[in-house]
């Protein structure tokens, strides 16, 4: 049985950078500083527990002001201006190690709100990213995930479509078109040139998006395939579900232990990938336990 990880899986750049500036300012602390970050720094519990044995806490927002021994890390899915102001009101000083992707989001969303635009969002309303981003219009955006929820919308208002980074682009098309449909028909019956404007930005991250073509190819190539990623990961679900339609015998873990021997019975050749959030080493760790599973046959062999 051969297994591979795919060389195009793990952390993306984003992420690279919220870890190093982790690990920076954990080296830089003095004795009884603290490090903290407000939230899980990534959807894996496995880098988690890595870094929290280097001295990270994770603390939630009702903990922010106990956090005044040291410095809050803000992680890469950034944080609504509340946060940053709420930080300034207790004295809590805070590390920005947001994504610059994400940042970016947050900016333009803030423009298009101060021109007067109805924000809306394609995304997880409870997301951490998108909690930030609704943060940009003062609590007003409003955020959908399926072609259904255009109802909430009142389109006789210019209109601006986002997309949290790391949804999926078919079905932030489908919204694009149904809202220019509906847009469309509103005009007709209105018989009126209305000055309406709708704007639709594409803002899923390369990072995510790049990688749909690799992973198909790849799952296709792989007679199984383990996806490891934490459960929370919204990235991951995407990558997941983009995997087990190029390869339907695609198997979900978050850990070593939920591999299943049978899944590896007459297999020749097994693929490991991940989420953005997935680290190399854990996907490594994961190879090496498939191939402790096969041992066995390989010594009759
Ligand atoms: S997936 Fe993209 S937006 Fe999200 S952290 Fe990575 S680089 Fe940033």
């Amino acid at each position: 049985m051969i297994v591979t990880v795919d060389k195009s899986a793990g952390f993306c750049w984003g992420v690279i950078r919220t870890i190093d500036i982790a690990e920076s300012e954990l080296e830089s602390l003095k004795t009884g500083e603290q490090l903290y970050v407000l939230g899980d720094i990534i959807h894996n519990p496995m880098e988690i527990e890595r870094l929290e044995k280097r001295g990270l806490k994770t603390i939630t927002h009702a903990e922010l002001g106990s956090a005044k021994n040291g410095k809050v890390l803000i992680r890469a899915h950034g944080e609504p201006p509340a946060t940053f102001d709420q930080a300034r009101a207790m004295g809590v000083e805070l590390v920005d190690a947001t994504c610059p992707v994400v940042w970016k989001v947050q900016e333009r969303i803030k423009k298009f709100y101060d021109k007067g635009f109805q924000v809306v969002i394609y995304g997880k309303k409870d997301h951490a990213e998108v909690i930030g981003l609704i943060g940009q219009t003062n609590g007003e955006a409003i955020v959908i995930k399926s072609v259904e929820e255009i109802d909430r919308l009142d389109l006789t208002r210019k209109t601006v479509l986002f997309s949290q980074t790391t949804m999926d682009k078919a079905t932030f098309h489908a919204l694009k078109l149904e809202m220019q449909r509906k847009i469309g028909e509103l005009v007709v019956d209105s018989f009126e040139e209305q000055a309406k404007e709708f704007h639709a930005k594409d803002t899923i991250c390369g990072q995510v998006f790049g990688r749909d073509k690799k992973l198909r190819e790849y799952a296709g190539q792989n007679d199984i395939m383990i996806f490891v990623a934490g459960r929370n990961s919204s990235n991951g679900k995407v990558l997941f579900h983009i995997c087990q339609e190029a390869n339907p015998r695609t198997y979900f873990v978050e850990v070593a232990s939920e591999l299943k021997p049978e899944w590896f019975e007459g297999v020749a050749t097994v693929g490991i990938s991940g989420a953005t959030s997935t680290p190399q080493w854990l996907m490594e760790s994961i190879k090496a336990q498939i191939e402790a599973l096969t041992v066995p046959a390989t010594a009759a062999v």
